[in-house]
């Protein structure tokens, strides 16, 4: 029988990034204990890394903000494959969570009025992103845990016990959901310092794990981004949408190698910085596509113009949606008009006084003098491509954030739907913000409502422990392999074959390499003990990463369209037949537990309601919808 310690909580909340603090509060409030399980240290997930801000329509740039603005430039920017439910309820509760950061501490930087200040984004109508410099992300782990602390003080003045209801177990892994008759019963993981097992009997969990980037080689995801959470739910038996839409941010480093990948905020163009080739040549002009042509400045003097007058000019296409950026930036990068190191140029110091970009832009300025030597205030950087965000996600429904297995919720980047084929900057912070609580507030409702608790299994708990353990106890038939090795494939060949640019039989070869991954994974090795041991960590997150890597390949290969963060240069054109399908991965039974197989089938989403509709000039959906689906607008021809 497996040694493991056992903790019962009500809800058991798997992350604590903005979505998973912001389930705990929620659940919390409403009566419930919580656990909050992290595999890094608490307080270190991605939402800290956020830098540019959190889109919300409060209006406080720009007057004409509203809802219906927010929820279309969203639907545009995911090219009108978004769930619309959720880009609704996203729209409308933005400004509320924003505005409620503030009753927990937050201070975001004003306006010269005391208004809470907003700033450009790609793709976004008006100045929408509240920040803190370009440090929002911080801000707002900040403030979540220091709400977290206030609870735990009620709680101590109550109960006499600080952790009577929300209590963090930080630094610890769960491999394996438990289920019992289909319903979620507890969660299985260990600790990552004495390597020792950990339960926890809970009916209902909240995933909220974050994104899967580490499975493609330039990145400016960090080692905790293995796609754990849509891994747990796949193998729990809940469905994945929308994996082939994987977002490649168009400004990541480019050099020296050892920093390849890392973030340069997308706030350097919305502050004024501007894309130039090898010619000093601003190139975006020339990349607007058909379906924003109008919506954007056609001259640099108007683009220049945007920035001070609004009203009158029309945004510059260096801030269009991410999708087409990285797009035009690989097509000049293999024209021959790239920078020297494989990039193209971001220039701010021509465009701000030094003092000003320091002001504005603090971590860039530290990021490029520390790791690269650059000062960004007297000379361009160097820019390209980086695998960014992942739309997909666990599908879930859009009010409750539950999945389809009863007591498993989801929220933050690793659900799907919200964001389309392509998420707009800024649109993560908000999406965490509004479903974390949704998600909170949905387990708390399903746990008031049951009448028997689901029950963990002694079997189903020596299995969890029994995959765990594998890679100390590989099938001794002489073929040892090194989950360091496996990764370092996995990611070359996810980048190389299945990365911004796709076509066929390129994902055809990502998929033959995955099969033969999934093979070798059986029999990774690992050395030495279970006490802090890197090695066991990565074999235990490989089989995550190569799950996950495979519904990105399959629903890659099956969408003949290019959409969003899906391009495909066989299939070069938006097809407005593909526009409402959804690709759903699921795990089928087959012979192979250790990373069982992926079942992929096409779903129609539910049409867009009317009033949504009736949001939208005919003109502009007839450049993303079918003849048929909009013969109910009321501007359609009879
Ligand atoms: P995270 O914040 O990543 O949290 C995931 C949590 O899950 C972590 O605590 C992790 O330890 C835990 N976890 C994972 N697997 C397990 C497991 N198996 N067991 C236990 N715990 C586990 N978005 C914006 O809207 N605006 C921005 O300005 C912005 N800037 C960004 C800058 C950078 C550099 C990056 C990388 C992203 C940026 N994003 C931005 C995107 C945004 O930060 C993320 O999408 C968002 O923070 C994800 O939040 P989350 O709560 O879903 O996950």
């Amino acid at each position: 029988m497996t040694e493991v310690e056992t903790f019962n909580y009500d809800v058991v909340v798997i992350g604590a990034g903005g979505a998973g603090l912001r389930a705990v509060i929620e659940a919390r409030e409403r009566g419930f204990s919580v656990a909050v399980v992290c595999k890094s240290l608490f307080g270190k997930a991605h939402t800290v890394m956020a830098e540019g801000g959190c889109a919300a329509s409060m209006g406080n740039a720009n007057s004409n903000d509203n809802w219906q603005v927010h929820f279309r430039d969203t639907m545009r920017g995911g090219k009108f494959l978004n769930n619309w439910r959720m880009a609704e309820l996203h729209a409308k509760e933005a400004p509320d969570r924003v505005w409620e950061l503030e009753t927990y501490g937050a201070l975001f930087d004003r306006t010269k009025d005391g208004r809470i200040s907003q700033r450009n984004f790609g793709g976004h109508t008006y100045p929408r992103l509240a920040h803190v410099g370009d440090r929002t992300g911080l801000e707002l782990i900040r403030t979540m845990q220091q709400k977290i602390v206030s609870l735990q003080q009620e709680d101590f003045k109550e109960t006499g016990d600080y952790e009577a209801r929300i209590k963090v177990f930080a630094e610890c892994t769960i491999t394996e959901l438990l289920t019992d008759d289909g319903r979620i019963s507890g969660a299985f993981g260990y600790w990552r310092e004495s390597g020792r097992f950990i339960l926890f009997e809970s009916p209902a969990v909240v995933l909220a794990t974050g994104g899967i980037g580490k499975s493609f080689k330039v990145t400016s995801n960090s080692w905790e981004y293995t796609g754990d959470g849509h891994a747990l739910a796949l193998r729990a038996g809940a469905a994945l949408i929308n994996m082939e839409f994987v977002q490649f941010h168009p400004t990541g480093m480019v050099w020296p190698p050892s920093v390849k990948g890392i973030l340069v905020t997308e706030g350097v163009r919305g502050d004024g910085g501007v894309l130039k080739n090898t010619e000093d040549k601003r190139f975006m002009f020339s990349y607007v596509p058909d379906v924003f042509k109008g919506q954007y400045a056609d001259s640099e003097e108007e683009a220049d113009r945007w920035y001070t007058d609004q009203e009158k000019n029309r945004r510059t296409p260096d801030l269009l949606p991410r999708d087409e950026v990285a797009r035009a930036i690989n097509s000049e990068v293999k024209a021959g008009r790239g920078s020297p190191h494989g990039g193209v140029f971001l220039d701010i110091a021509s465009r701000l006084p030094a003092e000003e970009i320091r002001k504005r832009l603090p971590s860039m300025y530290h990021q490029f003098k520390e790791l690269a030597d650059v000062d960004i205030t007297k000379e361009p950087m160097e820019v390209g491509p980086t695998c960014h965000y992942v739309m997909g996600g666990i599908e879930v429904d859009p009010d409750t954030a539950s999945s389809s297995v009863p007591g498993l919720f989801a929220a933050g980047e690793c659900s799907g739907g919200m964001h389309g084929s392509n998420r707009l900057g800024g649109n993560s912070l908000s999406d965490l913000l509004v479903f974390g609580r949704r998600a909170g507030l949905g387990a708390a409702s399903y746990v008031s409502e049951l009448k028997d608790r689901p029950k963990v299994s002694q079997s189903d708990v020596d299995a969890a422990a029994a995959m765990a353990l594998a890679p100390f106890d590989p099938p001794g038939d002489g073929v040892e392999e090194n989950p360091y090795s496996l990764h370092t494939e996995l990611q070359q060949s996810m980048n190389d074959l299945v990365g911004i640019i796709r076509k066929a039989e390129e994902i055809e070869r990502a998929l033959e390499k995955l099969g033969e991954l999934r093979e070798r994974v059986k029999r990774v090795t690992v050395e030495g003990h279970r006490q802090f041991n890197p090695g066991w960590h990565l074999a235990v997150d490989l089989r995550n990463m190569l799950m996950v890597s495979e519904c990105v390949a399959r629903a890659a290969l099956m969408r003949t369209e290019s959409r969003g963060g899906h391009t495909r240069d066989d299939h070069p054109g938006m097809d407005p037949q593909w526009r409402n399908k959804l690709l759903v991965c699921s795990a089928t039974p087959g012979d192979n537990p250790v990373v069982p197989e992926i079942g992929i089938e096409v779903k129609e989403q539910t049409p867009l309601r009317q009033d949504l509709l009736e949001l939208f000039e005919l003109s502009e959906l007839g450049k993303y919808y079918t003849d048929e689906e909009l013969a109910s607008h009321p501007g359609s021809p009879a």
